[in-house]
């Protein structure tokens, strides 16, 4: 039984990675597109579609990655792209406030009821990292309690999972980030409320903030027990820190409220992006009024970017708001209903051990048979099969994410005939992830 094989040859794409990686460190612009997970060629897009994805070699795929999330509605949705048109027609950036960003603003905070005012951004990691700052100038306090497996971008304060099982200073998991950014980090495993309590026992007075994903898909689809969330709110509020809710990827996904709508639990601090930009730079950070007040200029903690707000992303984000109605989640809910059930069937039928996790429309597979609930418990997967399975997906053309710790997501542009698709490449995949070997 051979190691993964990669079924069918990319010339083009392998030609584009080629020049890419001559200018490019590693090819890529986000470490992930380059494949170094599964192995092989990473795909050079140039169109998307609906649930389609077209590659330079002219191959088209389902696409069960959705730019990580973005394209809720599928790609180029006739009313974005008129959106975009119309914005861009009028001028590209201004440095000035603009009503794009206002009525986006608005839309936010009609949504969900814990964000009482909102700062634009560019990027997830731009939120997640002014949450942060204003956690800190908020409280007077320095330390940020986080999880591990958690990814809140790469912001070098949280880019610290550290080690397994115990509370324990964050040890920085890049060089480039210093012992004395990760040092207030302390990183602790999901799902364990004790040791967050033993955490606060431990440094009293000192903990600024708690940053947790709303429902954590970064280490594949690992939601939380029953009780977490409301008791990291509650474990914060009894020791003064803020709670922030990372919902960069599950905000305007998992419900029209993101995982807020879903959990009603309410977090102090909560970031987006992803969805809310409509596959452009379009990001944001909220909360309580009386902390969001300390933001520059209305108070002192500094915060600004020369592209918030950008009248063309706002458009964008705006437009794909507006069409995220109740019928446009339950669409997304039940196409993502029915793939699980297809994916189970197909490796439950190959005899391949392994659990489905969920958390709304979002769900990821691991390849082991117990319960998923952090990311030790991630880690025991047999990973080496979602690479074969990986690879047999992507011949028979559909495109999943090329690791298997990431979720997957579907549009409402899922109809019929992709799922289909999908249904008719899973068997042999399955039977490839049965066939593997580490
Ligand atoms: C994607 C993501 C981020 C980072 O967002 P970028 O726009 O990539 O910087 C932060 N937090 C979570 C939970 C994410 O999924």
């Amino acid at each position: 039984m051979a190691k993964v094989s990669y079924p069918y040859e990319a010339p083009v794409s392998q030609a584009l990675f080629d020049r890419a990686s001559a200018v490019t460190p590693g090819g890529v612009n986000s470490p992930v597109r380059a494949f170094r997970a599964v192995g092989g060629t990473p795909r050079f897009m140039v169109s998307g579609s609906g649930p389609y994805l077209t590659d330079a070699d002219g191959r088209e795929y389902v696409d069960l990655v959705c730019s990580w999330g973005p394209m809720i509605l599928g790609h180029s949705r006739p009313e974005v792209i008129a959106a975009v048109q119309e914005a861009v027609a009028r001028g590209t950036s201004f440095g000035t406030p603009g009503e794009g960003e206002v009525a986006l603003a608005e839309e936010i905070v009609a949504r969900i009821a814990p964000v009482e005012q909102v700062r634009l951004v560019s990027s997830g990691t731009e939120a997640t990292m002014s949450a942060i700052r204003l956690a800190r100038g908020f409280t007077g306090r320095a330390k940020v309690v986080k999880f591990a497996g958690c990814y809140h971008g790469h912001v070098d304060a949280l880019l610290a999972a550290a080690g397994s099982g115990v509370a324990t200073f964050g040890l920085p998991d890049t060089p480039g980030v210093t012992g004395a950014q990760a040092g207030e980090t302390v990183v602790l495993p999901y799902n364990d409320l004790e040791a967050v309590r033993a955490a606060f026992a431990a440094h009293p007075g000192e903990i600024a903030c708690v940053i947790t994903e709303a429902s954590p898909g970064n280490m594949g689809v690992v939601p939380p027990l029953p009780g977490f969330n409301q008791g990291l709110k509650d474990l914060c509020r009894e020791n003064g820190a803020l709670f922030i809710s990372d919902e960069v990827m599950t905000g305007f996904r998992t419900s029209r409220a993101g995982w807020y709508g879903v959990d009603g639990v309410e977090p102090d601090l909560m970031t987006f992006g992803k969805v809310m930009g409509g596959g452009f730079p379009a990001a944001a950070f909220g909360g309580r009024a009386d902390v969001m007040g300390h933001l520059a200029p209305a108070g002192p903690v500094y915060q600004a970017g020369t592209l918030s707000g950008n009248p063309v992303a706002t458009a964008a984000g705006l437009a794909q708001l507006r069409l995220l109605d109740e019928a446009a989640y339950e669409t997304v809910d039940a196409v993502s209903a029915e793939i699980r059930t297809l994916v189970t069937e197909a490796l439950t039928k190959a005899g391949v051990v392994h659990r489905l996790q969920t958390a709304s429309n979002m769900f990821s597979v691991f390849f082991t048979a117990d319960e998923v609930n952090n990311y030790d418990d991630a880690k025991r997967q047999e990973a080496f099969r979602f690479n074969a399975f990986f690879h047999s997906m992507l011949a028979n053309g559909v495109y999943l994410p090329p690791s298997a710790f990431e979720s997957w997501f579907v549009s409402t542009a899922h109809d019929s005939r992709a799922v289909e698709r999908i249904a008719a490449a899973l068997p042999a995949a399955a039977r490839a992830a049965a066939e593997a070997t580490a």
